[in-house]
């Protein structure tokens, strides 16, 4: 090591040592464990038993938290391809409202109603489980929110929204997409979040994460903020590359309110939109890399604000 190296690699040791006395530990075993608790309730697309069972399952969880308030949104819409109505519900958990400076984190708990990119096309009708898609983003959440539970913030405020709704839209058809992020944004309360990260099929055995189109050009500095932390954590996973855009819930948050907003996605996924997204192919391992960066961006922030 030269000279210079040595004295990186203490300011990165020492950074690590004053910030792992603060930082809480992300259990993710536990958010492993939710994504089969939220699978175990079936598939949970808008008008689904699924989506009945899974709403009074994160009701009574959310409860149990530290939160401030939790607000809980109930919206009713037209099915983008059936004659019907469904609802489509959005949870907001909000923590320390004091303060005006917040940071939302926000994944969709909704799965997708056809599994259309099955390798058997029998089974392109059929609605998929969303272990990764819809339940890695979710699982993670929910061990945050248990974490500041018991690990009060004093500084910033962190906004949690469990959003339904996302992928209801057929291939091509974007305004059927993030149709709950989109409802959300009539009704967002104050003090808004001042921006947003959104978590979406982080769980994949073989994670690659790379900067998303839409994130770089809406949150430059949010992106440039978390990877660097992630790579200062030693997780390579976290792609110093642009990839193509995606049509997420943090473009229709930004595009309908104005709130920076980034998507933490793994769009390699190999079962993704079929039947053979279930819990086996998630792994605990890339759970704990984000939730771990999650956590490390928060307390740092907290700690940043003081
Ligand atoms: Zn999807």
């Amino acid at each position: 090591m030269n000279q210079e190296a040595v004295i990186k690699f203490i300011i990165i040791l020492f950074g690590s040592i004053l910030f792992s006395q603060s930082v809480p530990y992300f259990d993710a075993k536990k958010a492993y464990d939710y994504i089969v608790e939220q699978c175990d309730l079936g598939p949970r697309y808008p008008g689904s038993p699924g989506q009945e069972s899974f709403r009074i399952y994160l009701t009574e969880f959310l409860s149990k938290q530290k939160s401030d308030t939790t607000i809980y949104y109930e919206h009713t819409i037209k099915h983008p391809y059936e004659d019907k109505n469904v609802k489509l519900y959005n949870f907001l958990s909000r923590f320390n409202l004091q303060s005006n400076n917040r940071i939302m984190l926000m994944a969709h708990w909704d799965t997708r109603e056809i599994a259309d990119r099955d390798a058997n096309p029998e089974n392109h009708d059929k609605p998929i489980l969303g272990a990764n898609d819809g339940g890695s983003g979710v699982a993670v959440l929910m061990v945050l929110a248990e974490i500041i539970s018991n690990n009060e913030l004093s500084n910033i405020g962190i906004d949690l929204l469990f959003v339904d709704g996302e992928d209801m839209g057929r291939s091509g058809d974007i305004e059927n997409y993030c149709i709950g992020s989109t409802k959300f944004c009539e009704v967002i309360p104050e003090p808004e979040p001042q921006h947003a990260i959104c978590l979406d099929m982080i769980a994949d055995h073989d994670l690659s994460l790379p900067v998303e189109y839409y994130s770089y050009i809406q949150a430059p500095f949010l992106v440039k903020e978390i990877w660097a932390i992630a790579n200062e954590m030693g997780y390579t996973q976290f792609k110093n590359e642009l990839t193509g855009p995606i049509y997420d819930d943090h473009r229709a948050l930004y595009l309908n309110s104005r709130i920076p907003a980034i998507d933490i996605i793994d769009f390699d996924y190999p079962h993704w939109h079929t039947l053979q997204d279930i819990p086996e192919n998630c792994s605990e391992k890339s759970l704990k890399i984000v939730g771990e960066v999650m956590c490390e961006y928060i307390y740092r922030k907290d700690y940043e604000n003081k």
